[in-house]
């Protein structure tokens, strides 16, 4: 296992099919932080409690609770450097796919127009009895009074995968299906512990793909996936990434 960019640089020129997996960890940048950080949103809320879809189903006022804070966070949230520099190599070529866990539709927001939300995306609403989605940008939330169905009066859910609650079948199958195509997998920011997220680059090294990781620190993939690791911030590395890769094209 290597950890030089420059190398990181020159296998995604040769690499023919790229995909990225980020996490949590690229948008912490962006003001959002990431599951295991202190002072984040699972101090506050335990997600046992207030993440699971019973919960939703049984408690919905309480679970908002949560869901304003996420939402104000999201609100507040800009793409940075991290996710310019991944809508940079998909515009250079050199990125076919984002399959993001993340629900903050920053990749989106930064120009990214290939992106799987494999854990939904908070930005959209949704009835759980009659199906009607709804924009987030629809109601006004700064009264923390949680948005409820036009037709059935029922409190909204975020179009997130809360625990307990399937991937949505067409995410599942498309990133499995681009994980056993792939060439080259960069993964950036994921602590690769939440399944089946942490599959997919088992499923694209498995199929014969390099794996790239992209952290502050070692995850459980390093060491029997990674075939280099880029360390530091990905606000930091990914644009150093895309300048070498401009130097060489
Ligand atoms: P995680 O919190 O488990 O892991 C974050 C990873 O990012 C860690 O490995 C950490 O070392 C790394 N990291 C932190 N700061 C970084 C930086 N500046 N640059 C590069 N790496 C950095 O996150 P996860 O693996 O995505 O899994 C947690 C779950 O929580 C996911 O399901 C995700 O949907 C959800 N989540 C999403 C958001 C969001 O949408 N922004 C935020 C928090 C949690």
């Amino acid at each position: 296992m290597e950890h030089s960019i420059e190398k990181a640089a020159a296998m995604i020129k040769n690499a023919e099919n790229v995909i990225a997996l980020t996490g949590a960890g690229i948008s912490v940048e962006s003001g959002i932080p990431d599951f295991r950080s202190a002072g984040g949103l699972w101090d506050k809320y335990d997600p046992a409690v207030y993440a699971t879809i019973n919960s939703f189903i049984r408690m919905p006022e309480k679970v908002w609770e949560m869901l304003f804070d996420m939402v104000d966070l999201k609100m507040g949230a800009k793409p940075n450097p991290g996710h310019l520099a991944l809508a940079d190599l998909e515009s250079m070529g050199h990125l076919g796919a984002i399959i993001t866990q993340n629900i903050d539709n920053l990749h989106q927001e930064a120009g990214n127009r290939n992106v799987i939300e494999y854990h939904g995306n908070v930005s959209r609403l949704q009835c759980i009895k009659c199906g009607t989605l709804y924009g987030l940008d629809e109601f006004d939330l700064s009264k923390k009074v949680p948005p409820r169905c036009a037709d059935c009066d029922r409190i909204l859910k975020p179009t997130v995968i809360f625990f307990g609650e399937a991937i949505p079948y067409d995410a599942q199958v498309r990133s499995q299906t681009l994980a056993s195509k792939a060439d080259l997998i960069i993964v950036v920011g994921t602590s690769a512990v939440v399944y089946p997220a942490a599959s997919i680059p088992m499923i694209a090294k498995d199929s014969g793909a390099r794996v790239i990781e992209f952290n502050i620190e070692e995850t459980p993939l390093t060491h029997y996936l990674t075939d280099i690791l880029v360390l530091g911030s990905a606000g930091k590395t990914l644009p150093e990434l895309v300048g070498i890769l401009r130097r060489m094209n």
